[in-house]
């Protein structure tokens, strides 16, 4: 079954509203759709007869950066095997800014009838440190779905960077901190994240600069127009391994078997620069308990699918474990990560706007 489709533009998701339903003429009649054309409604979440029938027409996954890069590539992946699971297409749709922000907040205040899932990283644990007028609460707002992988970082530079080791790295911005760029995927991103490790352990400031999502970004690296960044292996392995970038080590203490020649962060010199980039579905707070039972299910069916074993293998992940693929799970990794990261990000005193 043809399941997914792409959407580049950035519009909003569907507003939380009644017992309006959704369309089923397609994807353009979401962004179309008003409370009058509904019928109005009551307001509240979907009732439990819409839970016994769910889902009975296509889900928009919301990916809060690029299309075209790591958590769009995730997406996709586990798209296709939901939607033959679930009996029913899923739309991607790309709500990229502020580090992934925008698409939270917009699916936080969605209708909660499982037909908006927002996929997230772990900058649904750091934003809340990193933005002080955060217009959702990752714990409350949301009903976590399960966790599906957890993806290495590689650093990486353009191919023609001087330095060649991680070693080389780090002396070459300590001595040429003024001039060296930084990419990322904005403020609350993983590879902001991860950019800010590799400055707090070096001690440098750098010249950082923003894309919609590291699909863009790597694209200026492949092109020479930065100098070098951090992103997960479902977007550099195969530019690394195609040559098209350097790659100087991995952010997990054991090594990427995809990526056998790049050392581990610990082994190459920044042991304090290890980061694991964990991805989970989330929908809006109030979607009946049953409705994320039925999107928990079909998660689990498809981290067991053969193909998506193999090509996040190709990409240099792996599902998690099946018993991380619940609700419980991930929330106590939501809850821990929070509170991991938030005393890092406030000691560091970046802030997004
Ligand atoms: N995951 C982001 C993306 O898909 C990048 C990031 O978080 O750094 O572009």
């Amino acid at each position: 079954m043809e399941t997914t489709s792409i959407h580049h533009d950035n519009r909003r998701v569907r507003p939380r509203r009644g017992a309006c339903r959704r369309a089923v003429a397609g994807v353009a009649g979401l962004a179309a759709l008003s409370l009058a054309a509904c019928g109005g409604g009551s307001g509240g979440s979907a009732d439990s007869d819409e839970a016994v029938d769910y889902p009975d027409q296509e889900i928009t996954f919301v990916v809060p950066f690029s299309a075209g890069g790591p958590t769009d590539t995730v997406t996709r992946l586990i798209a296709e095997p939901m939607s033959k699971e679930l009996g029913q297409q899923i739309v991607v749709q790309n709500v990229e800014g502020a580090g992934g922000t925008v698409a939270a907040g917009q699916v936080a205040t969605a209708e909660s009838d499982g037909y908006t899932v927002l996929i997230h990283h772990i900058g649904m644990s750091t934003a809340p440190a990193l933005y002080p007028d955060l217009p959702y609460k990752p714990l409350e707002d949301f009903k976590p779905v399960g966790l599906i992988t957890d993806v290495p970082m590689t650093i990486v530079a353009r191919k023609d960077f001087e330095p060649e080791t991680l070693e080389d790295l780090i002396a070459y911005v300590k001595e040429n901190a003024d001039s060296v760029t930084l990419a990322n995927a904005g403020i609350g991103a993983a590879s902001q994240l991860c950019g800010l490790l590799i400055e707090q352990a070096v001690g440098v400031d750098l010249t950082e600069v923003p894309y919609d999502g590291t699909g863009p970004a790597l694209t200026d690296l492949v092109g020479g127009q930065v100098d070098f960044m951090c992103d997960q292996t479902t977007n550099t392995a195969s530019q690394i391994q195609a040559e098209k970038i350097k790659g100087y080590a991995v952010t997990t203490p054991e090594p990427v078997e995809a990526l056998p020649d790049l050392p581990t962060t610990a082994e190459a010199g920044l042991p304090d620069v290890e980061v694991g980039v964990w991805h989970g579905l989330y929908v809006p707070a109030d979607t009946p308990d049953a409705v994320v039972e039925k999107l928990t299910e079909a998660l689990a069916v498809a981290l067991e699918d053969q193909n998506v074993i193999d090509k996040m293998a190709d990409l240099g992940t792996a599902p998690v474990p099946p018993e991380d693929v619940t609700p419980e799970a991930h929330t106590s990794k939501l809850e821990e990560q929070i509170d991991l990261w938030t005393p890092i990000i406030e000691d560091a005193g970046v802030t997004g706007t």
